[in-house]
C-alpha cells in the first residue's frame, strides 16, 4: 500500500498561530479560485447555475488560474460569481464545503512537500490568520489529514528539500538544520527585530560563501551554530552606522515595492483580448516608471492609497512599537516554519534566495506600513497598519507572476546587496 505523506505542522506554528474563518469574503473576492476540469463537471451538475445565478459563464480560462486552466467566474468587481450578499458562498451553503473547489477548501492553509510530509502553512492575506484569534490550529489536524490525501502528489513518497543555495543541493537532514537555525533566529524574542532581520540576512550571506559538499556530517551542526552564534556577536559589536542618502538602488527598489504591492488581479471573462492585455501591461509600465521619479505622487497601486507624495513617505517615522514587531515576528515565523519562502510555493527559490526575497518583502511592508499610518494621520505605526501591509505582500509573495517578470533574479541579487541599508531605514 502506498504510504500518505502526512501534515506537519511546525511546533513553533502551533505555539503562535490560531485561526479562526471570520467569513469576510476577501478571498472571495480577489484570487481568481482555480477550478480542475472534474471540479468544473461537478459543480455544473448539481443545479442550473446559470439561471439561478443569472451568469453567462460559471468559468473563466486565464493562466493565472496555473495548471487547471479555468477559474471560477467573477462579477467586475472581482467577486465570485458563487458569492452571496452574506459574504457567504452558495456552493457551500446549498450542497455542503466538500461541494466546492480544493483550492477553496485549502484556504489559507499552504502545503510543501518535504520529505516524507506535507509541510503546512498559512497565507497571511487572510485577515482571520493575520488576527489569530479562535481555535488552536490543532483542531483542523483532521481536516488537513484529509486533505493530505487529496494533494499529495501520486506515486511520491518522498519530496527533495529546495535547494540550499542556487548551486547547492543538500540533504533534507542538512536543509531541516538550517532552515530550524533560521527559526532559531527570528524568534530570538530578546534581541530586537531589526537586529533578528540583519542577523537572517548575513547568516544567509554566510550560506553562500562554503562549499558545503566538502563539510563532513559530523561537522554541519557545528559549523551553523557557529555562524549563527557568531554573527549575532559581530553585530552586537558593530556601532550603529548613519544612513546611506539616498538609498541606494532606490529606484531599483521602488519598482519592487511597486512589484510586491498590486492588488490581485481580477479575471473577468468580458476582459479577453491582446488589446486589453497590452493596455493594462503600458499601464503597469506608466505606473512602474512613476514609482521611479525622484519625487511626485505615490501612484494609486492600491486604491484606497492617500494622495501623499514619495518624498512624504521617506520622513522619519517612529519606531515600530512591541505588538507590530510581535506580528511581523509571527508572520516570519510562519513563513519559515511552514518553508513556504522557498521552494515549489515560492519560485522554485533556493533557500537562500528565498530568505533575500522573505527580507525584502519584510522591507516593503515597512514602506506600506508608512502609507497607511499616513492615510491615518500619524507618523506611529499601529497593529492595522502592519495587518494592512501584510496582507497585500503576503498575497503576492510566491503567487504573483509579476515578480518573475524581466530581470527578477537580477533585481533580487541587486537589492539584496544593499538589505542592510534598507533594513535600517524601514524596519525599526
Ligand atoms: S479570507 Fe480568511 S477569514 Fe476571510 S472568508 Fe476567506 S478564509 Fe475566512
Amino acid at each position: 500500500m502506498n504510504k500518505i505523506m502526512k501534515p506537519d505542522l511546525h511546533p513553533e506554528t502551533l505555539r503562535r498561530q490560531r485561526y479562526t474563518c471570520q467569513c469576510c469574503g476577501r478571498g472571495c473576492r480577489t484570487f481568481l479560485v482555480p477550478v480542475r476540469p472534474e471540479e468544473r463537471r461537478a459543480i455544473e451538475a448539481l443545479t442550473d447555475w446559470r439561471k439561478r445565478l443569472g451568469v453567462g459563464e460559471l468559468f473563466v480560462k486565464h493562466r493565472s488560474a496555473g495548471p487547471a486552466g479555468y477559474g471560477l467566474a467573477k462579477w467586475t468587481d472581482g467577486r465570485c460569481v458563487f458569492l452571496d450578499d452574506d459574504n457567504l458562498c452558495i456552493i457551500h451553503k446549498l450542497h455542503g464545503f466538500e461541494a466546492k473547489p480544493l483550492a477553496c477548501r485549502l484556504f489559507p492553509f499552504v502545503f510543501t512537500p518535504l520529505g516524507d510530509t506535507l509541510r503546512v502553512g498559512l497565507r497571511f492575506d487572510c485577515p482571520g490568520v493575520c488576527e489569530s484569534a479562535g481555535q488552536p490550529l490543532t483542531q483542523y489536524l483532521r481536516e488537513l489529514n484529509r486533505f493530505s490525501r487529496q494533494i499529495a502528489p501520486a506515486g511520491v513518497k518522498q519530496a527533495p528539500p529546495p535547494k540550499l543555495t542556487p548551486k547547492c543541493s543538500v540533504s533534507l537532514k542538512r536543509f531541516d538544520a538550517v532552515n530550524e537555525t533560521l527559526l532559531q533566529i527570528i524568534t530570538s524574542d530578546a534581541v530586537p527585530l531589526a537586529m533578528r532581520l540583519h542577523w537572517l540576512h548575513r547568516f544567509t550571506q554566510h550560506l553562500l560563501r562554503i562549499k558545503w559538499s566538502n563539510v563532513p556530517e559530523e561537522d554541519f551542526d557545528d559549523l551553523v551554530a557557529m555562524f549563527k552564534g557568531s554573527l549575532l556577536a559581530e553585530l552586537h559589536r558593530e556601532k550603529p552606522l548613519s544612513l546611506s542618502s539616498p538609498l541606494p538602488q532606490w529606484k531599483l527598489l521602488r519598482q519592487f515595492f511597486f512589484l510586491v504591492c498590486q492588488p490581485t488581479m481580477i479575471v473577468t471573462s468580458g476582459k479577453k483580448g491582446p488589446l486589453n492585455t497590452l493596455k493594462e501591461r503600458l499601464r503597469l509600465i506608466r505606473r512602474m516608471k512613476e514609482m521611479a521619479a525622484a519625487d511626485g505622487s505615490l501612484p494609486k497601486i492600491q486604491s484606497d492609497w492617500p494622495d501623499v507624495t514619495l518624498n512624504k513617505l521617506e520622513d522619519d517615522f517612529e519606531p515600530w512599537p512591541d505588538d507590530v514587531s510581535a506580528f511581523i515576528t509571527r508572520w516570519l515565523t510562519c513563513r519559515i516554519a511552514g518553508v513556504n519562502y522557498c521552494g515549489p510555493n515560492a519560485y522554485n527559490y533556493s533557500l537562500t534566495e528565498g530568505m533575500d526575497l522573505l527580507l525584502l518583502a519584510t522591507v516593503a511592508v515597512g514602506w506600506t506600513m508608512r502609507i497607511a499610518a499616513l492615510r491615518a494621520g500619524r507618523c506611529a505605526f499601529a497593529l492595522p497598519d502592519a495587518h494592512e501591509a501584510v496582507i497585500i505582500i503576503d498575497g503576492n509573495l510566491g503567487y504573483s507572476q509579476a515578480l518573475t517578470i524581466g530581470p527578477s533574479k537580477l533585481r533580487l541579487q541587486t537589492l539584496t546587496q544593499h538589505l542592510d541599508d534598507y533594513i535600517r531605514h524601514y524596519c525599526l
